[in-house]
């Protein structure tokens, strides 16, 4: 049933219908586009394209109305039970987003003595603003003190180390939904659960949106920030989101600037797209694309999954990778491997992943899927991987 469905959502990627030779393996990276989002954007363009925010007629009435439609898109994408109270600000992708957040609002949002928990082994853009921040209130005479999130041997955050780390002073954490090298879905309820009722916690769900159901509801977050492109839509697009609880608010200043309104366009289409293919779905498929790579690389000794032991049980929770698969060879090295790979017409990532300094030491093969991805293209990569396994 699942393969048939999946049939379907492939037939609609022109650029994976049109290269079937090819595996394309690095949407960790970025998406490939559906037909209706490429079809949402060419229409705009082509029937009502001008400025958003400014207008006496009507393109530009319809363009201010349709970035408004899509935060309205974003709150309802995100399960947001209080969508009037919330706030969306578009912005060109999680980068931005995270960095604009400490920026402009922890900045004024720390004072003297408090404490933020944040990464230190996942993406830069969520690890490098918050310190960033800390440090340019350093300057100004206002000492904020930067706690590690502690990780466990499946690079889960530990949730047992956590609970000791978190103090009357504790003001803000920084977490990632689904971690970009591992794979793991990092937990997020239980991190509210050891923060307590008071803290703001900011989501990077740039690996998160469109991978598997998020609800801003069920998991008590504060912000959330992703990237369109990652999910469906165009290059330079994402969102921060805001509750407006806990003194989480973002005001950005109007109209501030002309917003990249044929991506918002686009953002708005992908995330209809990805309700009507069915987040649930598509993480039960990219899931058990994850788990079969898995499972065949633990057959094969020259490789290490990263994040990810042999001995613990297959299938067990920490096992499950939302469609990213890290993994070295022994003895190849792993940027040699991606150009073997890619010469195979499998496009995989191979290198250092952007992640922080508590991060990997050396490089890797990153494999991640998205709806488009077959059991096939998984099958074929694990055939030549098996070749590879004796060699080098
Ligand atoms: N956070 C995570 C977890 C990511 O995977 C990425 C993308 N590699 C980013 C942040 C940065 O996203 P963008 O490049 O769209 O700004």
């Amino acid at each position: 049933e699942l393969r048939t469905w999946q049939a379907g959502l492939r037939d609609q990627f022109p650029i994976i219908v049109a290269n079937p030779g090819t595996a394309y393996l690095d949407s960790a990276a970025t998406s490939q586009k559906p037909q209706a989002v490429l079809d949402a954007v060419m229409g705009y363009l082509t029937t009502g394209n001008a400025n958003a925010g400014r207008g006496t007629y009507p393109w530009a009435n319809r363009t201010t109305a349709l970035v408004q439609e899509a935060g309205l898109r974003v709150r309802r994408f995100l399960g947001d039970p209080e969508p009037d109270r919330s706030g969306v600000h578009f912005v060109s992708g999680t980068t931005e987003g995270l960095r604009l957040i400490a920026r402009d609002w922890l900045v004024r949002h720390l004072r003297d003595g408090d404490e933020m928990i944040v990464p230190a082994a996942d993406h830069t853009a969520n690890a490098l603003p918050w310190r960033e921040a800390a440090g340019q209130l350093a300057r100004e005479g206002v000492t904020v003190r930067i706690r590690e999130m502690p990780y466990d041997a499946a690079r889960d955050y530990d949730h047992r180390a956590l609970p000791a780390l978190v103090t009357g002073r504790t003001r803000f954490i920084a977490v990632t939904h689904v971690h970009h090298v591992y794979g793991g879905d990092m937990n997020i309820q239980r991190i509210r659960a050891a923060a307590g009722p008071d803290v703001v916690i900011c989501l990077d769900a740039a690996q998160g949106v469109g991978h598997l159901p998020l609800s801003v509801a069920d998991l008590d977050v504060d912000f959330v920030v992703f990237s369109g492109h990652k999910a469906m839509a165009l290059p330079g697009t994402g969102a921060i989101w805001a509750g407006n609880r806990r003194g989480a608010r973002f005001v950005p200043g109007g109209w501030a600037g002309t917003p990249n309104t044929s991506g918002i366009v686009s953002l708005a289409a992908a995330l209809d797209w990805l309700e009507q293919a069915g987040v649930e779905r598509i993480a039960r498929w990219t899931v058990a694309l994850g788990a079969r790579l898995t499972d065949g690389l633990h057959r094969l000794p020259a490789y290490e999954v990263l994040g990810c032991q042999r001995s613990l049980e297959a299938g067990s929770p920490v096992q499950q990778r939302h469609g990213i698969v890290t993994f070295r060879h022994h003895r190849i090295g792993s940027n040699d491997l991606g150009f073997i790979l890619a010469a195979e017409g499998f496009l995989v990532r191979a290198d250092g992943h952007c992640q922080a300094e508590g991060g990997e030491k050396t490089a890797s093969v990153r494999v991640s899927v998205h709806a488009y991805n077959t059991v096939e293209e998984i099958d074929r990569l694990l055939e030549l991987l098996r070749r590879l396994d004796t060699e080098g």
